[in-house]
């Protein structure tokens, strides 16, 4: 008799391998299959099914499995394990937790090991707060327990279909993960399931248990200024921070990692050098959150693949990713995902795909690249809960295209769907204008989106923003003019452009990331700050000569730029702020 759940390896090639299996034997796409490699079970994944044979990428070294060797497939897709215990957590692609390791395995694990990702024998103080006897769905909370700081819902699974009716439901106290802390009945054929703590979500199915999707119209903060005030990022939206090597896409989405106003931070860490990921690891955890001053890791989880780990698990950290962000949006929190690089999970595909000998689109990366992107950043969003509680998953992914070059396909394709765009220049980080966003070429289409909640914090915001747009492209105009014809060769009027877009340069685009005051700047502050420099740039100023616009300009620039290092309304921010208001009455005085 055929066993109907195994096969075996007719080829091997790297890390993708072919499997024959017998007649009758069902497997589906995205199931998990383990490869009996000398006596260790490889983990490996189901890519495609062609008749009787299976196609798998292998999440591990496959160095000494040979054809002959047996695949038990599981019936399972590819899975995260989703619970209570996650913030904190420092996994690999496949959700082992990389924190349990950290002193006798070095950070690597064994070939074969996995380990649980959530940890089974922890007591959680559970409160019920639904009743006995009530009818609910997928997503609908039973209770919760806490979680670092917040309630952790305790939901209906996710996965869910139909109605259902809790018939019983645990009193308060200490649970482990795998105990039932309530039965539900089927309302249509009545079938029973005991819910836990734990669930499991196949990582490349979106999560649907909500009520709906609603329009990003509100800002996430990140107090960055030149993304709050220039480009905004909507909660629940999406962006991109494509950069050369070496531009800042790394710090930049480390600093939005620590001061963003979201409740969960992901990071997705696929890095470009080895190094990296270890150095995240080892410099998270130290980190002090701004908001609690307690560690920044209690609410963050990280998720970490260096470019020497197989490919396929360098694919899988994304998916595993995006859907921990999903489950933490279904408990009515704010989350932020950030993804470094996408980059190297598009070259992850690539290699799969030229493996699998497919016909390649540009670059040699595959055809469906487009679809696969999307459907990655489509993930992301504000929602309606079922329990009317609004949750959101907000995603920013970096892309690093080879020489900076953003015609290549993974750009191209991530900017397609996004809703933000920072494109971090050469130029701007080579003079080390931080963060090098480039004010030129970046967009944000969440400006207009969220006009409404933008302007209740003050009347024609976005018409300022618009206007200091103008100002930047007609400053960056003259600068071009001036590096041919030299300061002589401009009008009067266009150098105080050009010397306006370097005020608004130096004193809000730029922001210096080891000062303590300037890395971080509060909504009121952003607003605040903004109106005056906006104050200076509608100002016609009225000079003699460009020797006097020069020294009245370099003197307004010098008390901006002292004020913004300068703790918010204190005696020093007021000293300057009263120097510039007073240059600019006089000014606008001398017009009348
Ligand atoms: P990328 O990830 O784009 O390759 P990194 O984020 O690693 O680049 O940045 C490279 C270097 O640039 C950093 O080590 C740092 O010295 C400098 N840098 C980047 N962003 C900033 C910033 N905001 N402030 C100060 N220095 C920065
Ligand atoms: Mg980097």
């Amino acid at each position: 008799m055929v066993d109907l759940s195994k096969g075996r390896i007719i080829a091997v090639n790297g890390p993708l391998v072919t499997c024959e299996i017998g007649q009758g034997v069902d497997v589906l796409q995205n199931e998990v299959a383990y490869v009996n490699c000398q006596g260790t079970l490889l983990k490996s994944e189901v890519i495609r099914v062609r008749g009787r044979q299976v196609d798998m990428q292998v999440f591990e070294s496959t160095t000494g499995m040979t054809v002959g060797d047996e695949v038990e497939f599981s019936g399972q897709l590819l899975s995260a394990t989703l619970g209570p215990g996650i913030l904190g957590m420092i996994y690999d692609g496949l959700q082992n937790p990389l924190t349990q390791l950290e002193n006798d395995q070095n950070f690597f694990l064994k070939r074969g090991q996995y380990l649980n990702a959530l940890d089974e024998e922890k007591k959680w103080e559970f409160t019920p707060s639904a009743k006995e006897g009530a009818i609910v769905k997928a997503g609908q909370y039973l209770g919760s327990v806490p979680e670092s700081l917040f309630k952790h819902h305790i939901t209906v699974p996710l996965a869910l279909l139909g109605t259902w009716k809790i018939i019983k439901i645990m009193p308060p106290g200490s649970y482990k993960l795998s105990d039932t802390i309530a039965l539900l009945k089927n309302t249509d054929d009545g079938h029973e399931l005991s819910v836990t703590f734990k669930q499991e979500w196949p990582v490349k199915m979106p999560v649907r248990a909500y009520k709906e999707r609603l329009l990003p119209n509100r800002q996430l903060l990140t107090q960055c200024r030149l993304i709050d005030v220039f480009f905004p990022l909507a909660e629940g939206g999406t962006s991109c921070i494509p950069g050369p090597f070496g531009a800042g896409k790394t710090v930049l989405q480390q600093i939005i990692s620590r001061y963003a106003e979201a409740d969960v931070v992901i990071i997705v860490a696929c890095g470009e050098r080895a190094g990296e990921v270890v150095e995240t690891i080892r410099e998270f955890p130290e980190l002090e959150d701004p908001k609690t001053g307690g560690s920044l890791m209690n609410r963050t989880v990280i998720i970490c693949n260096t470019s020497s780990m197989p490919v396929a698990a360098r694919e899988a950290s994304i998916y595993t990713g995006v859907t921990i962000g999903e489950y933490y949006r279904s408990l009515g929190l704010k989350v932020l995902l950030l993804a470094d690089s996408t980059s190297r999970w598009a070259q992850a595909l690539r290699e799969s795909s030229a493996r699998l000998e497919e016909i390649p689109g540009e670059e040699a990366f595959p055809a469906y690249l487009e679809s696969r992107i999307a459907a990655v950043y489509e993930r992301a969003g504000l929602v309606r809960l079922n329990d009317g509680d609004t949750g959101s998953l907000t995603l920013i992914g970096t892309v690093s295209p080879a020489g900076g070059n953003f015609e290549e396909p993974v750009t191209q394709n991530t900017l397609k769907v996004v809703g933000a765009f920072y494109g971090l220049s050469r130029s701007r980080s080579d003079q080390r204008r931080y963060p090098a966003i480039d004010p030129l070429i970046s967009w944000s289409l969440y400006l207009r989106q969220m006009q409404e909640s933008l302007e209740e914090r003050h009347p024609g915001w976005v018409t300022l923003v618009e206007e200091v747009h103008r100002l930047l492209y007609a400053g960056s105009e003259v600068h071009q003019m001036m590096l041919v014809v030299g300061e002589e060769g401009i009008a009067l009027d266009d150098l105080v452009i050009y010397l306006k877009s370097e005020i608004v340069d130096a004193v809000c685009l730029q922001q210096d990331s080891f000062d303590t005051v300037d890395r971080a700047t509060s909504l009121e502050r952003q607003v605040s700050d903004f109106l005056l420099l906006m104050e200076m740039v509608r100002l016609q100023f009225t000079f003699a000569d460009k020797e006097e616009a020069r020294r009245e300009m370099t003197a307004l620039h010098n008390c901006f730029f002292q004020m913004k290092y300068c703790p918010f309304q204190g005696e020093a921010y007021q000293k300057y702020r009263g120097e510039i208001e007073s240059v600019l009455a006089r000014q606008g005085a001398d017009r009348k």
